[in-house]
């Protein structure tokens, strides 16, 4: 299987009060895919906290207890893209027998199925056709079912059938803990000090953590240094500055447009069918508020428009989040992804 990645297991995977339930929940699954009450197996919590490690460790675990089973793990946007490729190249039946197949799926950031109403159709049939055939369903999302925005009520309450465990971020300790297995995994070791100054520092994500570690081994490397505290001080300071970047009007329209499966060329022009006029108008609010460009060049970049279609579409999209829930919920979703990258 090669969507599954070796790396991750359970052995490598950290226990702590922040992930209990979801380790035990997925250690069950892995020794009975389809034969606990656990299906679907929904992960949830925020970036970088070993969802994806843990989705994939069960994955693997069930392919060493039992090697025949069919695991597919396939990341949401995956699955999305495939699916629009499938109509495209008319294989759609065979996209459906593909996974219909499977004794096990993987499905990992299922929030990202938000505002693709027909790909979550497509979900919704496979997904009910493992289930009833008491295949085994495992998913990750940033959020719990209740809250996912974006997603059909149908498929939603099928989320929540099995059980829903949250991932939180680490406490100290098990942040000690995870830094110094990827010392041992790696070979490397760093004075007591360090890991327990870096494990402070860093008390949003395992992964922020781990990239705080390899950038500091790096930068002591290139420099030929010993790494102790005082230098870990000086390079972490670095570290967490250089994590903010710019916003680019052309990633705020890649977004927009992948959230509503629409083309980017079709934003640019001056089509008026009411998902494009959407996209648009959300692009060039989300323009206005998260970069520094002007309203003229705003337009200018999406299809020659002047700066007085960019207040209207602006103050039609803050007239929308204000009267309509579902839009308001799109609109926080993707400035959310915006500023997660
Ligand atoms: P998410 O999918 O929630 O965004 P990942 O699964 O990609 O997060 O985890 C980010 C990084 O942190 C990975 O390298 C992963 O191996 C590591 N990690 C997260 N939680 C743990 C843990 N409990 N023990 C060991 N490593 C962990
Ligand atoms: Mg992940």
């Amino acid at each position: 299987d090669p969507q599954l990645n070796q790396h991750y297991s359970f052995d490598n995977f950290i226990e702590g009060e922040c992930n209990r339930l979801a380790r035990s929940a997925g250690f069950a699954v892995a020794s009975k895919p389809g034969g606990t009450s656990f299906n679907p197996l929904m992960i949830y919590g925020g970036v970088g906290l070993g969802k994806t490690h843990l989705a994939q460790a069960i994955g693997n675990e069930i392919k060493r207890n039992l090697p025949d089973k069919l695991v597919i793990y396939v990341s949401c946007e995956k699955f999305c893209q495939q699916f629009v490729d499938s109509l495209k190249n008319n294989t759609i039946n065979d996209f459906v027998n593909f996974y219909q197949a499977m004794d096990v799926i993987i499905m990992d950031d299922v929030h990202n199925f938000a505002g693709k109403e027909r790909t979550q159709d497509i979900f919704f049939h496979i997904f009910n056709h493992l289930h009833q055939s008491s295949k085994q369903i495992i998913l990750t999302s940033d959020k719990p079912p209740k809250d996912l925005a974006g997603l059909e009520e149908r498929l939603l309450s099928r989320f929540k059938w099995g059980l829903s465990a949250d991932m939180q971020v680490p406490d100290l300790e098990t942040r000690m803990a995870i830094l110094k297995k990827k010392m041992y995994t790696d070979g490397i070791e760093l004075p007591d000090n360090v890991i327990e100054y870096v494990a402070n520092q860093i008390d949003n994500s395992v992964r922020e953590l781990e990239g705080a570690m390899v950038s500091l081994l790096a930068q002591a490397t290139l420099n030929k240094k010993e790494i102790d505290l005082n230098l870990a001080k000086s390079m972490l300071k670095n570290f967490i500055k250089n994590t903010h970047k710019e916003i680019s009007m052309d990633y705020i329209q890649k977004l927009v447009c992948d959230y509503f499966e629409v083309p980017v060329e079709m934003v640019k022009s001056k089509v008026r069918k009411r998902e494009i006029v959407q996209a648009r108008q959300i692009s060039m609010y989300l323009a206005k508020n998260h970069t520094k460009t002007s309203l003229k060049s705003i337009g200018a970049f999406f299809g020659g428009r002047d700066h007085s279609t960019v207040i209207y579409a602006c103050q039609t999209v803050e007239d929308l989040i204000e009267t309509d829930k579902k839009f308001k919920a799109y609109v926080q979703d993707i400035q959310k992804k915006l500023k997660i990258s």
